[in-house]
């Protein structure tokens, strides 16, 4: 199994000013599937740049109504349902992100959500999907519906926190997870409402004491603190292992031992299939047409039969 880290940057304005990437992150061979997780601004974009595809993700997972968290989210829909042509994988998300509640979302259309199975879910649901168990828990944050989660697979239990303050509850929910992933947007003490910073972190790692902690979600400040420190810091206090997810984190985590994942540092791909990119050769865009039609993309197809008859 692997947890692959397309943006670690959080909050509105790290989402905007780009200092770290905002895609979310996947995980990646979880018997056997993916799933894009929190898919924020430019989630497609970082999935070719560090070479994933995102055609062959089997669920998103959206766990609030903040742009960081969902901006990307129909499109890897789109992605996944190979254009909204075929019925595919699983949306999942809370009330304000699929239904849409008081001035909250929704945030994914219900045309989006036609092709795939849905599950909304409230803090406490528990719900069976693919091979896996999701457990929705509670967060306090803006969003007065936000969940993060945790899923079981064979034992293994990944927990995501999503957004949120500390809360002792939090740790409740997140009970027994192997893997803590935890959005912490500051470093030291002083934390923004429904927000955790370290201090509030250290709290809920010495709680769960899981296997592997990672740190993600990092604010401006964070960002300049030098996070890599700060999370040596924690693995020195707490004596669990704790990690500050960089853009293009790859974990190769081994179920038996976690603490031991391996870190890959993903190449930033020059992706063929760019549109963006200018250095792109007329081979390559050949490629990408005959591509396209292999995949059964067919307004690609559409369009290049146009050209020849023009
Ligand atoms: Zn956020
Ligand atoms: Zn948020």
């Amino acid at each position: 199994m692997k947890i692959i880290f397309l943006g670690t940057g959080g909050g509105r304005f790290s989402a905007i000013n780009q200092r770290r990437m905002t895609g979310g992150f996947r995980i990646d061979n979880l018997g056997g599937k993916n799933y894009h997780i929190d898919p924020g601004p430019g989630a497609l974009v970082r999935t070719y740049q560090f070479g994933l595809d995102p055609r062959n993700i089997d669920g998103v997972f959206v766990s609030h109504a903040h742009t960081d968290h969902y901006n990307d989210a129909e499109i890897m829909i789109e992605a996944m349902t190979r254009g909204m042509t075929q019925e595919m994988g699983y949306v999942i998300g809370g009330k304000s992100v699929l239904s849409g509640f008081e001035s909250w979302g929704p945030c994914i259309s219900r045309y989006h959500q036609s092709n795939s199975k849905v599950l909304e879910l409230e803090a406490g649901d528990v719900r069976y999907f693919d091979n896996c168990l999701i457990r929705a828990t509670p967060t306090n944050h803006g969003d007065p519906k936000g969940i993060g989660f945790q899923i079981e697979y064979k034992d293994f239990k990944i927990s995501y926190t999503a957004d949120t303050s500390y809360f002792p509850e939090l740790s409740k929910a997140h009970q027994g997870a192997d893997i803590l992933i935890a959005s912490v947007l500051r470093p030291g003490r002083k934390s923004i409402k429904g927000h955790m910073s370290t201090s509030g972190f250290i709290k809920l790692v010495n709680e769960i004491k899981p296997k592997l902690a990672i740190m993600t979600h990092l604010g401006l400040k964070m960002i300049t603190n030098k996070p890599i420190a700060e999370a040596k810091r924690i693995t020195k206090l707490t004596g669990i292992k704790t990690l500050a997810a960089f853009d293009g984190m790859s974990l190769d985590i081994n179920y038996n031992n976690p603490a031991r994942a391996r870190i890959v540092s993903l190449k930033d791909v020059d992706a063929p299939y760019h549109g963006s990119n200018s250095k792109i050769s007329s081979y390559e865009r050949k490629n990408i047409d005959k591509l396209a039609m292999k995949n059964n993309e067919s307004d690609e197809f559409d369009l290049i039969q146009r050209r020849r008859f023009q």
